[in-house]
């Protein structure tokens, strides 16, 4: 799954230079996601995360990250048995939360989960298309640790393997279908 995974999106996903600003190389995977054998291999890949060693499902909830991580998660969760629970940036969600705010290389972001979303104790796979300085996935983290619950690891489609998310990380456990040098 991992092997089909990674080839469908070296085929497919496109190279958007200095998109959404001058020096970025913006990944678009909208080709993956509407190409029917492209989607099917990304989503079995990124469930192989969830998976333990004998094939049986190990989280209860698949976590995804607005706003990709919400056309991702979804299906991972399905195929899991699992839950899915969003995480959204500030001022979205209706009800309490926890919210968290980092850096960006301009400014900050904040991200919220509902604060009731997940149970103490809840296994939880983050999910999310790409991992670049780890970032986002890193607060997602707190917010999971925030409500008692365990981040089993972090799915995603594409790693930036020049930017530096595994330290973002520590010893969280990432699964990328392929790494951009
Ligand atoms: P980061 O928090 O730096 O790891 O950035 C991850 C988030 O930004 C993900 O939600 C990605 O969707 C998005 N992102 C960062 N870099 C890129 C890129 N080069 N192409 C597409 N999306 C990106």
């Amino acid at each position: 799954a991992l092997e089909a995974g990674r080839e469908a999106l070296s085929r497919l996903v496109l190279d958007i230079p200095d998109h959404p600003e001058p020096g970025v190389v913006f990944k678009d995977i909208t080709p993956v996601l509407s190409d029917p054998a492209g989607l099917a291999a990304v989503v079995a890949g990124l469930t192989t995360a969830g998976l333990d060693e004998a094939g049986a499902p190990r989280v209860d909830v698949v976590v995804g990250m607005e706003a990709r991580g919400f056309i991702l998660a979804p299906p991972v969760a399905l195929a899991l048995g699992a839950g899915f629970v969003p995480v959204r940036k500030a001022g979205k969600l209706p009800r309490e939360t926890h919210a968290v705010s980092y850096d960006l290389e301009y400014g900050s972001a904040t991200l919220e989960l509902h604060r009731d979303a997940l149970a103490p104790g809840a296994r939880v796979l983050l999910v999310d298309d790409v991992l670049a300085t780890g970032g986002t996935a890193r607060a997602t983290a707190e917010l999971v640790e925030t409500c008692g619950a365990e981040v089993v690891g972090v799915a995603v489609l594409l790693d930036l393997a020049f930017l530096p998310w595994r330290r973002a990380l520590g010893d969280i456990d990432v699964t990328s279908l392929l790494s951009i040098e």
